[in-house]
């Protein structure tokens, strides 16, 4: 260590000597500058990227031996080879080159043995560069140095390069003065190996030329070393420009420039976990009202025009704790931190200052609204996805009711609605899938006890909720319009099976009000006789008032048309609802089947009964059939024979099944055998 300082303060220009460190500094931040690019580059370009990184490379170590060799002052005359000065050059770019691929791979290890290699290009470019410096004097080697000199140069490179396989900015400096120190190493321990014994003085180079020409090599080498660098600079900048740009676009509504679904949900996650100092925090989901009127009135463009407007108007009223983003179509959300509910209000009252003036534009003016829910961390959720959902389910609620006021979320209305919603969409695929069956309950004839006909009433086979009722799911098919194509479907199945039964019973298809209203009525249910081969006969369509009320001329025009095929059709639930005589006279129904709740009654209510009786007279004169609904005790059978009923349906004689009744058993049942009275005999 000592011998080496001694070389390098005794032997040595110092003036000279920080030249060369300098060139060794800059070229060395340079050479780890392009390496960073190699790392990110792939293909032909990084190995542009290697070709350049390890040309700064070996140049910085070739100006650097040979400033510090012009440094160097010996009494003996020196020359220089200039072609080995070159080749020596050309071997530190050669060896360098698969050094630095090599330690840009990831690979454990790659690091440590890559820039082994570069210490190997270092050390040969040095020893090839001294055989170029002629001395004229007997020059000899202490081999101790030679090796020390080899093994820090190897070792040094080793460590600068394996302090680069973790990406940090201080590693980075930590490899600059690492691979500074490999190269400086070597030269002056290397320097500190050689002895030259001075024969003659002589006229070599001057001291003056050997400055002049180390001042050309250090200044040609840092424009080379330079150059490339800036090169490297450019291209980190541009990625990293286009870099963020891409981010920017991943993250951002390519049409308002708000924050998109994904970043509204990080940066939810994120308040999350930091809750940005704030004690409460709320989601607000916005849904546009009368936004579809203004795309399809003005068109698409006017739409997306709108859409700025409304971001921008957005854009300019939150606050830093605050931030709105679009999260698709026309649906805006925002999130909320605050520590007090004021905070909260006035948020919301801003939100309701941007809709309240309406939206101009040259070619249209638009008065837009918006449906507002709002969920809050944590009482309505632990997480961004569970508020977003109830924001979500509170909005919707908004929605439904035509509020322009915010909905707070409300466990009880919300989640009812949500599974009505979800119930819904499993309807719509069980229709999709025929998940459903029919099951049949017998009728039968007052008088005889014949059976005369079956009502068909449907079961949805639901995969994990077993066979849900007609009653949990028509109401919702008749909401959301899916009645249509299920009735369709009922018709179609109850004529099928109608017509393979043995017995040419009647068959009875309850009828929604919503399907009478279908224009496509009639030919549904001709199409199902037709494919069936169940003649008209045979069917008869069950409907309650409160189908006939809706669009009364159409529902008659519609049941005039049925009933000229040949169809029966039955008036369903009489008595309840809106009942009304108008109706029995302008629709020639074959039937009336009488509500269950009357014949609940009759047995203890002789208000029912007398209501029974008037309900048969009536169908006596109007020359319809009446039926009692809902007969489940003997008593209220007799009942309703006294009274005049002509037929019943009820579990007394039958509950809806999937198999047909035996007509023995319906007929006993309807008819019981007088109890035998026991003979009286004598005793004489
Ligand atoms: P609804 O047309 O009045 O059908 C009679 C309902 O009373 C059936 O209920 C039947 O099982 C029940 N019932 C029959 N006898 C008795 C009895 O003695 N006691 C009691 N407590 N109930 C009895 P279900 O099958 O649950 O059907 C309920 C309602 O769903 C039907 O009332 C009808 O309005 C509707 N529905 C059923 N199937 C269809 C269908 O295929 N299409 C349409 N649009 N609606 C249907
Ligand atoms: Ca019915
Ligand atoms: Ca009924």
């Amino acid at each position: 260590m000592m011998r080496v300082a001694m070389c390098i303060t005794q032997e040595h220009d110092l003036r000279l000597v920080a030249l060369a460190l300098l060139v060794c500094l800059i070229g060395s931040s340079a050479t780890i500058q392009l390496f960073g690019r190699i790392r990110s580059a792939s293909g032909q370009i990084r190995l542009g990227w290697i070709m350049l990184a390890a040309v700064a490379t070996g140049t910085t170590v070739w100006a650097t031996h040979f400033v510090a060799m012009m440094a160097f002052r010996t009494q003996a005359p020196v020359v220089l080879d200039p072609l080995m000065t070159l080749l020596s050059l050309m071997i530190a770019i050669a060896l360098a080159a698969p050094g630095l691929a090599i330690a840009a791979h990831r690979r454990t290890g790659c690091g440590l043995a890559g820039g082994a290699i570069v210490g190997v290009a270092i050390a040969l470019m040095h020893y090839f560069g001294m055989s170029a410096y002629r001395v004229d004097g007997i020059v000899t080697w202490a081999w101790g140095y030679v090796a020390a000199s080899v093994l820090l140069s190897v070792t040094l490179g080793g460590v600068a390069f394996y302090l680069l396989t973790t990406p940090r900015a201080w590693r980075r400096t930590q490899a600059v003065s690492v691979l500074s120190l490999a190269v400086a190493a070597l030269h002056f321990t290397g320097m500190t190996a050689m002895d030259i014994a001075v024969v003659k003085l002589g006229d070599g180079l001057s001291d003056l030329t050997m400055a002049g020409l180390a001042i050309a090599t250090a200044m040609a080498s840092l424009i080379i070393v330079g150059c490339a660098a800036i090169s490297a600079l450019i291209d980190g900048h541009t990625q990293g420009e286009s870099y963020r740009r891409l981010r920017r676009m991943a993250l951002h509504d390519g049409l308002t420039d708000l924050p998109n679904r994904m970043s509204f949900h990080e940066e939810l996650e994120r308040r999350f976990l930091m809750k940005d100092g704030r004690a409460c925090m709320a989601v607000v989901m916005m849904d546009l009202s009368r936004f579809k009127v203004v795309n399809d009135t003005y068109g698409h463009h006017a739409g997306d025009q709108l859409l700025i407007a409304l971001a921008t108007r957005l854009a300019a009223i939150v606050k830093p704790a605050e931030c709105v983003a679009r999260l698709g179509g026309d649906e805006f959300a925002a999130v909320v931190s605050y520590d007090r509910p004021e905070e909260l209000t006035d948020f919301l009252d801003r939100l309701r200052a941007v809709f309240a003036t309406p939206f101009v534009f040259d070619r249209f003016t638009a008065a837009i609204g918006a449906n507002t829910g709002v969920a809050l961390a944590v009482h309505d959720g632990f997480d961004a996805d569970a508020l977003l959902a109830k924001a979500d389910l509170a909005m919707y609620r908004a929605k439904s009711v035509h509020s322009p006021e915010p909905c707070f979320y409300d466990a009880q209305m919300d989640d009812a609605a949500r599974d009505r919603r979800e119930l819904v969409a499993e309807l719509r695929d069980a229709i999709e899938t025929e998940a459903f069956e029919l099951h049949f309950q017998v009728q039968a004839a007052v008088a005889t006890g014949e059976i005369t006909g079956y009502e068909a009433l449907v079961r949805w086979k639901h995969p994990t909720k077993g066979m849900i009722p007609p009653t949990a799911f028509i109401p919702l098919a008749e909401e959301s319009g899916e009645i249509v194509p299920l009735s369709r479907w009922i018709l179609q199945q109850a004529c099928f099976e109608a017509a393979l039964w043995p017995n040419r019973h009647v068959i009875s298809v309850n009828l929604s009000p919503k399907h009478l209203g279908d224009p496509g009525l009639v030919d549904t249910v001709r199409t199902a006789l037709e494919n069936s081969g169940l003649s008209p006969e045979r069917l008869t369509l069950e409907l309650t008032e409160s189908a006939i009320i809706h669009d009364r001329r159409f529902a008659l025009e519609q049941l005039q048309a049925l009933k000229a095929m040949g169809i029966g059709i039955a008036l369903d639930d009489f008595g309840v609802g809106y009942s009304s005589l108008d109706v029995l006279r302008s629709v020639p129904f074959d039937c009336i089947k009488l509500d269950a709740s009357f014949v609940a009654e009759i047995e203890h209510d002789e208000q029912a009964v007398s209501i029974l009786r008037s309900v048969a007279a009536l169908g006596r004169t109007l020359n319809m059939r009446v039926l009692a609904e809902g007969v489940e005790e003997p008593g209220q059978l007799a009942i309703a024979a006294r009274e005049g009923c002509a037929a019943i349906q009820g579990y007394l004689i039958g509950r809806p099944s999937r198999t047909l009744m035996d007509p023995e058993r319906v007929r006993r049942t309807m008819m019981p055998k007088p109890r035998s009275v026991p003979a009286i005999t004598s005793a004489a």
